[in-house]
């Protein structure tokens, strides 16, 4: 088995993949922000059938986060995510340092407008800003064919394809199902700052998605559902953010259920822990 290079600078993350390039291997990156789960781990696998070399970004985007959110508290577990990264023969990680990434002066802002706006957009404004400039650096940095992103981020997963394409940027973005634990509940880095009471009622939030989910297919109304499961949620203990049901493909809130169109959307708080979820209605 190869061992898995970290770089950590840009200069010989290009180099890497222009080689790559020169002999027309097709690459794919998968962006992380490290403290890799099952659900980063599959996105490696999709990758790996999809490409020749496989390239995972590690790097906690400080533009990402609000000053008052979690950037400093964040798991980082780089050793570990560098061994389960090895297991996978995983090509190449590029690990840069922040000034790697952002210059002192750094001044410029990728902002998509219309997607962002709404659902965690509303709630966390800096977020996609954050998310697409980091992405975007990316993505030219390596300048991979593709790039994968998980469907448990389906609005970022949106915003990215929106941004490449108005940005004529020249990857494919490819999205990868949400991986879940036993019990439901979306894998996520942050599900470490669960206690292990809270972690009992986590799961509800996607089961309250499904139970939204077998009513709406069973003939009842959208918008009754979705105001009495917001209900429930608080009354098991959630801080509810928002739960809306909106269209898979452009965001735009429905007011009426259409087969494999309507999506189910929520943020929720557990204690500190800021859940998210979605969920396809088939
Ligand atoms: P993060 O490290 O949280 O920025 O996530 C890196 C990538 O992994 C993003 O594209 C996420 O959407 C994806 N991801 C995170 N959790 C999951 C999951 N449970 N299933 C699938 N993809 C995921």
């Amino acid at each position: 088995m190869n061992k898995t290079k970290t770089v950590r600078t840009i200069k010989s993350l290009r180099a890497q993949m222009n080689d790559w390039r020169l002999s027309e291997q097709k690459t794919a990156l998968v962006p992380t922000m490290g403290s890799l789960h099952d659900g980063h781990l599959s996105l490696v696998k999709l990758a790996k059938k999809k490409a020749d070399r496989v390239v995972v970004s590690i790097f906690v985007n400080p533009t990402q986060f609000a000053p008052n959110e979690d950037f400093d508290t964040y798991p980082r577990e780089e050793k570990r995510d560098r061994d389960k990264l090895q297991n996978l023969e995983t090509d190449l990680i590029f690990a840069p340092s922040r000034k790697q990434m952002y210059a002192e002066d750094f001044s410029t802002r990728v902002t998509v407008d219309e997607i962002s706006t709404g659902l965690c957009g509303a709630s966390r404004p800096h977020f996609f800003g954050g998310v697409a400039t980091v992405v975007c650096k990316l993505l030219l940095q390596a300048l991979p064919t593709m790039a994968i992103f998980g469907e448990k981020d389906y609005q970022q997963l949106l915003v990215i394809k929106r941004m490449v394409r108005d940005l004529d940027i020249p990857v494919s973005i490819i999205g990868g199902p949400i991986i879940r634990e036993s019990d439901g509940l979306a894998m996520s880095s942050r599900n470490k700052y669960l206690t292990s009471k809270e972690r009992l009622t986590a799961p509800l939030l996607h089961a309250t998605l499904t139970q939204i989910a077998n009513s709406v297919q069973a003939g009842k109304p959208l918008a009754a559902q979705i105001r009495s499961a917001k209900s429930r949620l608080k009354k098991q203990g959630f801080d509810v953010d928002y739960l809306e049901a909106r269209n898979t493909d452009n965001l735009r809130p429905e007011k009426q259920y259409i087969p494999g169109k309507t999506r189910l959307f929520a943020a929720a708080y557990l204690g500190r822990t800021r859940l998210i979820d979605n969920l396809l209605v088939k």
